[in-house]
């Protein structure tokens, strides 16, 4: 770390060399915070009794105006790739963790507050954060968890009562917005890019890369730890006090591997386009992290980018973000080989294995998601080409699919009427393209036995009604940026349990209005 007697240890922006974090406070100037939503099943991972939330005092210390006793808060250091191109240094720019906490299930959760003030990171920015992307972070957040995809939690939102300048369009017409703070949680928030900065930073830095996989492997992998000991005694070579890192990062770098491949696999199966895989936004441990102008198709398009700035390439669109992880983990596996802690073998396997882990469970969501038993590429792919085809609803298609009955004497036209609110207006071609499909899709139904009841619970419990789209983020923000919360707390109950049939919801399951499609709805820029 760097050192607390560091004169320079304040929030001054600098490059900070030889240390993982610095030790830095919240800083931002908060007037008057208020507590505005929060998750009450973050707070049991914390252990934390809801009645904490009425507390006086909550805002205060989730906003960082008051100190969390006991916290020791820190920014890290991280480098990156931006849209594949390295950037050096960029860490917590405005996120500050406050501390850990050890719950009653031995269980570690880093609290992190984004958009507390600056830090040494903050590079030309503010350290700060407006409501409309903290509340984006704060739902979708608890809407993946909900999802059942990895991700770092969120126990709250506090507005600071502060205004933050920010420029959406970069026209140069800025405007001030009200500020917030997400207090975001998770067990860990290294990145790919913890480790690549000390990597690029030449020779005599690639001990830190060392130490680094070393408090990772034995604060987060510990099961790869114990599964070295063991072999290491059968071979007779056990060292006490070895460190951890020459038994086990091979085994490190597959399961980083592989936690990120299954992660992108369950992204592709609920149709989550994260928007930003760059690889200091690539935890090392398969999360979700750093929720910015991520989105999820509405229209079924493989080219689909929630994020303006990836135009015109679309490196971070829908169908690209398999292969991204794959580079995203080249980087992650060359840096261990940088600091000689794999081999070029060692590398290469791991990357393959990210292969093979997300074609694996790749074939197995989408085999769930049409209720079969068996892997049928020809008929997903069809099937994906056919929606692309007719821009069908991602979300509403899969859940009305459970409704088709597995009856191959049924008239032709039977199969699609559980179909016909997302293929709307398709003329004669398409729809006996679709019937076609659905011909084949009946005949593997029945070959596979499954009684139809038993399917459509199934298929249901892995084909989200409820999807946080952006336009239902929008209509949330815009009210909050009113005064009234209703929406977001609507919106997280809502989300927290997507795949179940909740009678009253009806309208968040519907197919986007119009103004869904608009830019700055379904495409975000960075300002944030
Ligand atoms: P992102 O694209 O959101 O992953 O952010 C890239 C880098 O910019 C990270 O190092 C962030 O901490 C930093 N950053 C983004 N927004 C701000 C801000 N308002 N103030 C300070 N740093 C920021
Ligand atoms: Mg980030
Ligand atoms: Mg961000």
């Amino acid at each position: 770390r760097e050192l607390p007697d560091d004169p320079r240890s304040d929030n001054m922006t600098r490059e900070v060399r030889r240390a993982c974090f610095t030790k830095v406070s919240p800083s931002a100037n908060i007037i008057n915070p208020e507590l505005v939503a929060w998750s009450d099943s973050v707070a049991k991972l914390l252990d934390l009794d809801p009645k904490e939330f009425q507390r006086p005092d909550f805002a205060q210390i989730f906003s960082g105006a008051l100190p969390l006793v006991g916290g020791l808060p820190y920014a890290q250091c991280y480098g990156g790739h931006q849209f594949g191109v390295w950037a050096g240094q960029l860490g917590d720019g405005r996120a500050i963790t406050l501390g850990e906490v050890l719950n009653s299930h031995h269980e570690r959760w880093e609290l992190q507050l984004k958009g507390a003030g600056k830090t040494p990171y903050s590079r030309f920015a503010d350290g700060l954060a407006v409501l409309r992307s903290s509340i984006r972070e704060f739902l979708c957040s608890e809407a993946m968890n909900g999802l059942a995809i990895p991700t770092s939690r969120a126990l709250c939102l506090v507005t600071t009562g502060q205004s933050v300048s920010r420029d959406m369009f970069y026209d140069g017409n800025a405007k001030d917005e009200p500020g917030a703070i997400v207090c975001r949680v998770a067990q860990s928030f290294l990145r790919i890019g913890s480790f690549q900065i000390h990597a690029f930073r030449g020779k005599e830095d690639l001990e830190i890369v060392r130490i680094l996989a070393d408090y990772t492997i034995r604060h987060h992998f510990p099961h790869l730890e114990k599964l070295s000991k063991s072999e290491d005694i059968s071979f007779g070579s056990a060292q006490e006090g070895s460190p951890a890192v020459d038994l086990t990062s091979n085994k490190y770098a597959v399961e980083v591997a592989e936690r990120t491949a299954s992660l992108i696999a369950g992204w592709q199966g609920v149709g989550f386009t994260h928007g930003v895989l760059n690889t200091d936004n690539m935890s090392i441990l398969g999360l979700t992290i750093d929720y910015g102008p991520f989105g999820f198709l509405d229209a079924f398009d493989p080219s689909y980018t929630p994020n303006t700035s990836d135009l015109p390439g679309r490196r971070y669109c829908f169908a690209n973000q398999p292969d991204i992880g794959l580079w995203n983990i080249s980087q992650f596996t060359a840096t261990l080989s940088t600091a000689n802690l794999i081999s070029k073998e060692e590398a290469n396997y791991a990357m393959e294995r990210y292969g093979e882990k997300f074609m694996d469970e790749y074939q197995s969501i989408m085999t769930r998601k049409l209720g079969l038993t068996k892997y049928n590429k020809h008929l997903i792919s069809k099937l994906l080409n056919n929606m692309a085809v007719d821009k069908v609803d991602y979300t509403i298609f899969f859940r009305q699919l459970s409704n088709v009955k597995a009856d191959s004497n049924a008239p032709l036209d039977e199969h699609l009427t559980p179909l016909k609110s997302v293929l709307l207006d398709i003329g004669k071609e398409r729809r006996d393209a679709w019937i076609s499909w659905l011909q084949i899709y009946v005949e593997e139904l029945v070959s596979s036995g499954i009684p139809d009841e038993q399917r459509k619970a199934a298929m249901n419990s892995v084909n989200p009604k409820y999807v946080l789209r952006n336009y239902l983020c929008q209509t949330a923000i815009d009210a909050a940026e009113q005064g009234d919360y209703q929406e977001v707390r609507r919106l997280l109950r809502v989300m927290e349990k997507p795949y179940d049939e909740q009678p009253g919801m009806e309208k968040y399951a519907r197919l986007p209005p119009a103004w869904a499609y608009r830019p700055g709805v379904c495409m975000l820029s960075c300002s944030s």
